[in-house]
């Protein structure tokens, strides 16, 4: 009989980086019990055993669990996606649990990829699932230099890293910690695709930027980490958008995308923060990038990022192509946020446009609509 009152007798630590459904499913096997038990021991209140497990770690519970396996709070609490507040993204949306560049998080859907692995970090002695895994823009092993997989090599099945516990209702899983949950082929051994050599010097300096909560642009300029990564997220976006063949991909979310798709995207972005802005300007004007498709930005970030702004609109604009309705609509919105006067001539300047005929006409049709 284990004591409510007394720590578990195996309290295996969380391994550096390492996501809190991998550290929890090693704490129950150690402890010879059904993940639902071990929890139901350890923090009664805690909620629903599911896929969202890592986002939904009550403080309470975490606690309950940290008391448990001998382990100081900060470190427990390190192993939610929780502890990317104020890193990866701002804060978690009221409405979902969507957060900004986690994988499919929020989504119900049991056939999306949400955990992503390297087969050669299975490989090693003591094997785990790491948190930066779950991240949209980690598509590569920086220490294998390997590209990540974010389904079974065998069956094509999420990785799902509680699920091996669920596969019997009542009795405890044996296999391997390992194994894919559906059909038992062991992730160590999917095959191994080097990756680009960019893609994992950016994917270096991407994790630096998360590990310090900021990012450097250029001497004495210092932005958030969060900031910076909306900006990266979209511009996966405006890659894949401009690249690929209207028609053959509808993007809804960057972070709901399979890691082909997305290590693409990263392919197509070599060191596109270095030398700022320069080759974030190149990138762009390459690839038919303007000004007015970064506006979309606002709908996941607060405000429109300054910082992006004061680099880009001087330089990222095309009189010829018309911006869209969408754009200006953004547009009106950012400006209102500022508390600047909307007329022709300022959104037309704030857009980057001289004098646009579509601005004109919906400048005109929104002072009519708001009695300007
Ligand atoms: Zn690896
Ligand atoms: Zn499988």
């Amino acid at each position: 009989m284990v004591s409510p009152k007394l720590p578990w007798p195996a309290h295996p630590q969380p391994l550096p980086d390492e996501v809190f459904s991998s550290w929890i499913v090693r704490a129950a096997m150690c402890n010879g019990q059904k993940l639902r038990s071990f929890l139901t021991m350890t923090a009664p209140t805690m909620r629903s055993v599911s896929k969202s497990i890592d986002t939904h770690v009550s403080d309470h519970s975490l606690k309950q669990i940290a008391f448990k396996m001998k382990t100081d709070y900060a470190t427990a609490y390190q192993t939610t996606m929780q502890s990317y507040q104020g890193y990866l993204f701002e804060k978690e949306s009221d409405k979902s649990y969507r957060k900004q560049c986690v994988l499919s998080l929020g989504e119900t859907r049991n056939d999306l990829n949400y955990q992503q692995y390297c087969p050669l970090c299975l490989n090693e002695k003591n094997p785990y699932y790491r948190k930066r895994w779950r991240i949209s823009f980690i598509t590569v092993c920086e220490v294998h230099h390997c590209k990540l997989l974010d389904n079974c090599y065998s069956c094509r099945a999420p990785v799902k890293v509680i699920g091996n516990d669920q596969r019997k209702k009542s009795r405890v899983y044996a296999g391997s910690f390992t194994a894919c949950h559906c059909c038992a082929s062991p992730l160590e051994n999917a095959p191994v695709a080097l990756a680009s050599p960019v893609v994992i010097n950016d994917t270096k300096k991407y994790i630096n930027i998360l590990t310090a909560g900021f990012a450097q642009l250029c001497p004495e300029r210092w932005i958030y980490s969060f900031s910076f990564f909306a900006v990266l997220r979209h511009m996966m976006r405006l890659t894949l958008e401009k690249t690929i063949p209207t028609g053959l991909l509808k993007i809804h979310d960057v972070d709901a995308l399979p890691i082909d798709l997305r290590y693409y995207a990263l392919t197509k972005l070599p060191k596109v923060f270095s030398n700022w802005p320069g080759n974030l300007l190149k990138i762009s004007e390459n690839m038919g990038i303007s000004f007015s498709d970064f506006s979309p930005l606002t709908k996941t970030t607060s405000t429109f990022p300054y910082w992006l702004d004061e680099a880009v609109r001087p330089k990222l604009y095309n009189p010829n192509i018309e911006p869209t309705q969408e754009s200006i609509h953004n547009a009106i919105k950012i400006m209102l946020s500022k508390g600047m006067k909307i007329n022709i001539t300022t959104v037309n300047l704030f857009m980057g446009y001289r004098d646009s005929e579509k601005i004109k006409t919906l400048v005109k049709k929104w002072r009519k609509n708001n009695y300007v």
